[in-house]
């Protein structure tokens, strides 16, 4: 008899395990409780990207000014851009759903709690109904995360769900949180004509990232007007008018119409009964092994829930690698080959490891660098800031990360995902044969150094 698997959360994480399962030929269920596509196609990934391409575009069109005639000052029509953005989310919302169906995948739609290790209960809107399975996998995802002082303001400042879905731009806004999703939405808010101000508590932008790197897109942000504010916290924020106005730890203050906070995210875990599930958990997270098993030999939870990583493709490797392991495949998930990306202009992306966290590890390391200004083809587009960075093991020569900020980072950064998954070493990644004018023969000249 075939395997039944029930998945709670219907993001990437489920959708991946779900698909495994169904293409294993599993009997599955899929449990969501409230939009098939989760963080990622409905407040995340994908309208944070829609929303994003306008602002390229618009910073693309006042940069073209230099040789083009006529007006490059112009404003977009936020309404259009936000009906685009809907129009998108739905069709793909709906393709999901069409997909569940040909693939066999049961959908109920409603709040999952487990009852014991082998039983689910769903609060649908027609009563509860019980889902017993051989194996489940938790991807229920994350939420927003709210440290004083907003703890107690909650509902009164934009989350990034809210930020998403605003009816109109306001004058100015002030971004707390220079994380990724921080600082995508001051590149797209700042190209849309908003005055910005990032507060980010670290000392930099992007926290972790290479600093070389942040440096690059700091410089450039402050080439675009924003007001970059790092190693201060808010300390007080009040309503005042129409607007916001924080007290900054330093002594700053800012005052602006819209006030967002993207500080951080927590598992969300509520009212899922992982203790009924005989589920370890710290920090509220589900502990889970190579495999993403839970302390139950059943129960697997996969994507932001666990807290590895909080991407979307990384919820959707896990998911698979649950589901494998239920079909007695053990291929360990390995979090240092997720790529990171960050889509503003000029982009970010890195996999693997930096400088810093393979020499904590006591490798011996060695970093070569190329710059965009060296390559014709980011002349060409005017995009000459920025550069490329391969981390290798010194020796052995294998590569173990690698950093870029520049134009299509987010695009070249595979090349070196390849690189990882296939323990390549600098002297196989230089004899490659790239294509001329590329940016990414710029991996050659960086490793010809
Ligand atoms: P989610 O996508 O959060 O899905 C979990 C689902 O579980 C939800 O639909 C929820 O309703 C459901 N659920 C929860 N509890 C229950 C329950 N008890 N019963 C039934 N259903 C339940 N990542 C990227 O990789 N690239 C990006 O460009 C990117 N951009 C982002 C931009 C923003 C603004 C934000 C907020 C996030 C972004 N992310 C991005 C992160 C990405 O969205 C998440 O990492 C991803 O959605 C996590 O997937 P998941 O499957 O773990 O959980």
């Amino acid at each position: 008899m075939a395997k039944s698997i029930a998945i709670i959360g219907g993001g990437p994480g489920g959708e991946a395990a779900a698909k495994r399962a169904a293409a294993r030929g599993a009997r599955v269920t899929l449990v969501e409780k409230n939009r098939l596509g989760g963080v990622c196609l409905n407040w995340g990934c994908i309208p944070s990207k829609a929303l994003l391409e306008a602002g390229r575009l618009v910073h693309a069109v006042s940069a073209a000014g230099a040789y083009t005639a006529g007006a490059t000052d112009f404003r977009v029509r936020w309404a259009d851009v936000q009906k685009k953005k809907d129009d998108l989310v739905s069709t793909l919302r709906a393709s999901l759903a069409q997909n569940y169906q040909r693939l066999g995948v049961r959908v109920v739609e409603g709040a999952a709690t487990f009852v014991d290790p082998s039983t689910l209960a769903v609060r649908t809107p027609a009563g509860t109904e019980r889902i017993s399975f051989d194996a489940a996998v938790v991807a229920t995802g994350s939420a927003p995360f709210f440290p004083p002082p907003f703890d107690g303001l909650s509902g009164t400042f934009l989350d990034s769900d809210r930020a998403l879905s605003l009816e109109r731009l306001p004058a100015s806004i002030a971004v707390v949180g220079g994380g990724a999703v921080g600082c995508e939405f001051a590149c797209l808010f700042r190209a849309l004509g908003v005055a910005v101000t990032i507060v980010e508590k670290t000392e930099a932008l992007l926290p972790g990232e290479d600093p070389a790197v942040v440096r690059v897109l700091q410089a450039a942000f402050a080439s675009r007007g924003i007001d970059v504010r790092v190693g201060t916290t808010v300390r007080s924020a009040q309503r005042s008018g129409a607007g916001w106005s924080l007290a900054l730890a330093d002594g700053g203050t800012v005052s602006v119409e819209e006030l967002l906070v993207c500080v951080g995210r927590k598992p969300s875990v509520q009212g899922l009964g992982l203790d009924a599930a005989g589920v370890r958990v710290e920090n509220d997270r589900p502990v889970v092994d190579a495999f993403l098993k839970t302390s139950h030999p059943s129960v697997y939870a996969v994507g932001d829930v666990n807290g590895l990583s909080l991407l979307a493709h990384a919820a959707a490797a896990q998911g698979e690698i649950a589901v494998d392991h239920v079909f007695g495949e053990s291929r360990p998930y390995r979090n240092e080959r997720v790529p990171r990306c960050l889509y503003t202009w000029p982009e970010v992306a890195s996999v693997g490891e930096w400088t810093h966290t393979a020499q904590a590890r006591g490798l011996e390391t060695k970093a070569q660098r190329f710059f965009f200004k060296g390559s014709p083809k980011a002349l060409a587009a005017n995009e000459g800031d920025g550069f490329l960075q391969v981390v290798s093991e010194k020796g052995s020569g294998t590569i173990l990360g690698a950093q870029i900020v520049g134009p299509h980072a987010t695009e070249i950064i595979h090349v070196f995902a390849m690189a990882l998954a296939v323990e390549a070493t600098v002297s196989q990644m230089r004899d490659v044969i790239y294509a001329h004018p590329t940016l990414s023969e710029g991996i050659r000249e960086a490793l010809a150094r």
